[in-house]
């Protein structure tokens, strides 16, 4: 399979873009090599520029729910773009996003519009400390929620897979007020409460973790860190920025029945173009501006373009039967991957909830960002070079979700356990 062009693309790229690329790790850092250049992308496969053609399990690392090029949503943008991009004035398709959103999801009272998901979990801890009138922010080991500086400690994603500590750039004054504990460890989060609680004004979780690879949350857990936030009135905040509309219509909240009091959403929302969200409880949501003082603004935030994605996206989601199709395909996923494992005697561990998963090579059980860590990575880069060249396109990193669409069929998932099978059986041969 020739790679000419993206090589030569990458060599430019490099002279004039840091590293080549706009976010990490496009980059394949985690892998070596050099990344495809993507020319276009139609349902569940991606055409690189040279013309070769892959399943895709990245789907612009979540968003892409129903696949690349659905027709509905180009048609949807389509129309609203002939009536111009942007305004800067509020639009009648902001106004319908915001009550779609608030229907599917009770917690959310208000719902805030930005560009990133970086911006939403910015935002969040901006109003949770207004709220509070206290300064620190727990969050957890491996958990990634954007790049604002106070949320790059311990992060997970890019940073986990470029192994950086924290961010340089960041303030030790600013990073003192994140305060880390262990995801799925009851007692890590405990010992922080009893010493700083009062000084709390938020804990951030990602309630199903995607970011150190995934890692569905122990039973109880999210329960634990209710109850816990409420007795010290430190306000509670999913990141449902990977979650939200992923792994159900209501996202993890409406799987474990756990009401957050604040909630960000990005990714899916946008529906493959950049938008994202926060909202909450009326109460607290009324602190931002213009409603209060807590000031938050964006020159391209609830974009037409953007919105119109959105809930061109969420209306195709909502029809009856698409979740159970979504886990239909992530189960028939990993039941093949898991017989391939068990054939060859590779160890490894399967974690996935619906159409979210990753397979981690060389470690039996993984519940928090130690044991991802504890993963062969040397193993994970071979077997995505294996993949790709057997055209399938993996995310590059080893603590990230594959992400599977509606747009994957049966034999798109068939020919990927395949690839995997024949890629196994070649690995156990060396
Ligand atoms: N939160 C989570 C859980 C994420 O996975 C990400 C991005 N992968 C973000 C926040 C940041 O979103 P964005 O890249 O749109 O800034």
């Amino acid at each position: 399979m020739p790679l000419n062009r993206s090589h030569r693309l990458f060599q430019r790229a490099k002279a004039k873009i840091p590293g080549g690329v706009n976010s990490p790790v496009r980059a394949w850092k985690g892998v070596g090599g050099t990344p495809l250049f993507i020319a276009r992308g139609q349902g569940a496969h991606v055409f690189d520029s040279d013309g070769n053609r892959y399943i895709d399990f990245v789907g612009s690392w979540g968003p892409l729910i129903c696949g690349h090029a659905h027709r509905q949503i180009l048609h949807e943008l389509a129309k609203t773009a002939r009536n111009g991009t942007t305004f800067g004035a509020p639009t009648e398709h902001e106004v319908k996003l915001a009550e779609f959103v608030v229907r599917l999801m009770p917690s959310l009272q208000k719902i805030r519009l930005v560009s990133s998901g970086t911006e939403a979990t910015m935002s969040a801890v901006r109003v949770a400390r207004a709220y509070t009138g206290r300064s620190k922010i727990v969050k957890f080991d491996g958990c990634y929620h954007g790049h604002s500086d106070g949320l790059l400690v311990k992060a997970g994603s890019g940073i986990a897979t470029l192994g950086l500590p924290d961010s340089p750039g960041v303030p030790p004054g600013f990073a003192k007020e994140t305060l880390v504990a262990k995801y799925n460890d009851v007692i890590s989060v405990r010992k922080l409460f009893e010493r700083h609680g009062k000084n709390i004004a938020a804990l951030i979780v990602e309630p199903v973790c995607g970011n150190m690879g995934v890692i569905p949350p122990d039973k109880d857990f999210l329960t634990f860190l209710r109850r816990l936030t409420r007795r010290y009135g430190t306000l509670l905040i999913f990141d449902e920025v990977i979650t939200g509309f992923r792994i159900a219509i209501g996202g993890a909240q409406s799987i474990y029945g756990v009401t957050p009091d604040l909630t960000c959403l990005g990714k899916v929302l946008g529906g493959g173009l950049p938008l994202a969200a926060f909202g909450g409880r009326r109460q607290v949501m009324d602190l931002v501006a213009p409603e209060g003082p807590v000031y938050q603004a964006g020159t391209l935030s609830g974009n037409p373009l953007a919105v119109t994605a959105g809930l061109a996206t969420l209306r195709l989601l909502a029809r009856p039967g698409t979740y159970a199709a979504l886990e239909a395909k992530g189960r028939k996923l990993e039941e093949g991957f898991a017989r391939v494992l068990k054939k060859f005697s590779i160890r490894g561990t399967i974690n996935r909830i619906g159409s979210m998963m990753t397979l981690f090579f060389g470690v039996e059980r993984v519940r928090n960002a130690d044991d991802a860590r504890q993963c062969d990575r040397e193993r994970f880069a071979r077997y995505f070079h294996g993949m790709l060249r057997r055209g399938i396109y993996l995310p590059p990193a080893p603590f990230e979700a594959m992400f599977v669409s509606l747009a994957h069929t049966t034999a798109d998932i068939d020919s990927t356990v395949a690839a995997f099978h024949d890629w196994a059986a070649q690995e156990t041969r060396r």
